[in-house]
């Protein structure tokens, strides 16, 4: 009776186990099919994320452009005027170029006749400057070409100062401070929609790490597990998905994952078609003589509507693959 109690307790801890391993491998397949629908949700996420970026891009760069072009609203014009500076000494000036110039000759060693002509007659005061160094060569003064009657001496000398006087364009400076108000938003929103969508990347490299994960550990659990059987539906949502992207290179990426996937499930469900031959193979019935062409021997995994078609066929529910692997 010891024995048979024994007996009893030992096949009970073997159902309790297979139990708890079957639950573990449909949890593992749920995980799976919830990281794929996950994906989607991610991917979609990122699609409007990056459109957005790509508006704002677009915004950003106009409004700087626009900025860019009313910066002119200061606009700078200098203008020269003559200021009189009183000297020690006398320099020769003429009445004519008083305010256009600089002395004619400065510092004149001749003696001091002002414009009033310190009575002398128009001749003696012509002669006395044809004696100052801009007129004794030509009897033209070198410096501003004119004769000695319009020279005089004076204790001062006129320097040109340069002035700048800016004017301002109203209107272009309002369009100049708009825009680059304008920009300056469409700048933060641009580095916040791209640091969002640096955070749904990340979330999609996370999934997809999980997904790879729970998948590994399924096929250990279970080599029979056809993986292509219960994701092809999937993949061909998220392929059909990846097509209505608006934003070019998540669309790409999109399509390459989709690609990746099927490799990765293909890949583990060959091992698995494998490993699952001999129970598999056919027994009879012309259906499977048709597809019994021992494909599902050796890899490479045979075509999926011929996967599809003999599931069917044999309408073997997917827990059977599991059911397979724990009594095995
Ligand atoms: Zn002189
Ligand atoms: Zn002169
Ligand atoms: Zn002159």
């Amino acid at each position: 009776m010891e024995a048979v109690g024994e007996l009893f307790e030992a096949v009970t801890a073997r159902a309790r186990d297979a139990a708890a391993e079957l639950r573990d491998m449909r949890e593992k397949r749920n995980g799976i099919r919830a990281q794929l629908a996950e994906c989607s949700v991610v991917t979609k996420q990122l699609d409007a994320l990056q459109s957005r970026v790509a508006e704002l891009r677009q915004h950003f760069d106009g409004a700087s452009a626009s900025a860019r072009s009313y910066a002119d609203w200061k606009r700078e014009e200098k203008t020269t005027e003559w200021v009189e500076v009183a000297t020690p000494h006398h320099n020769t000036l003429c009445q004519t170029h008083l305010t256009q110039r600089g002395p004619c000759h400065e510092e004149c060693q001749l003696d001091f006749v002002a414009r009033s002509a310190n009575g002398l007659t128009p001749e003696h005061h012509a002669a006395h400057f044809l004696r100052c160094a801009c007129l004794k060569t030509h009897a033209r003064c070198e410096a501003c070409g004119c004769g000695p009657s319009s020279h005089f001496h004076a204790r001062v000398k006129y320097e040109a100062r340069t002035r700048s006087v800016f004017s301002i364009l109203e209107d272009m400076r309002s369009q100049h401070e708009g825009k680059t108000e304008e920009a300056r938003v469409a700048g933060v929103a641009l580095t916040d929609a791209q640091q969002d969508a640096a955070v749904v990347q990340s979330a999609i490299a996370a999934n997809q790490l999980r997904l790879r994960e729970l998948c590994e550990g399924l096929k250990s659990q279970c080599k029979y597990f056809n993986f292509v059987d219960e994701v092809e539906a999937v993949l061909h949502a998220m392929e059909a998905d990846a097509s209505t992207h608006r934003d070019a290179s998540v669309r790409l990426e999109a399509r390459a994952r989709v690609r990746e996937l099927r490799l990765l499930f293909t890949a583990l469900s060959a091992q698995a078609a494998a490993g699952a031959a001999p129970a598999l193979a056919p027994p009879t019935g012309a259906g499977d003589a048709v597809l019994g062409d021992g494909r599902r021997n050796a890899p490479p995994p045979p075509p999926l509507a011929a996967t599809q078609s003999k599931r069917q066929q044999h309408d073997t529910p997917l827990e059977a693959d599991f059911t397979r692997c724990i009594v095995s």
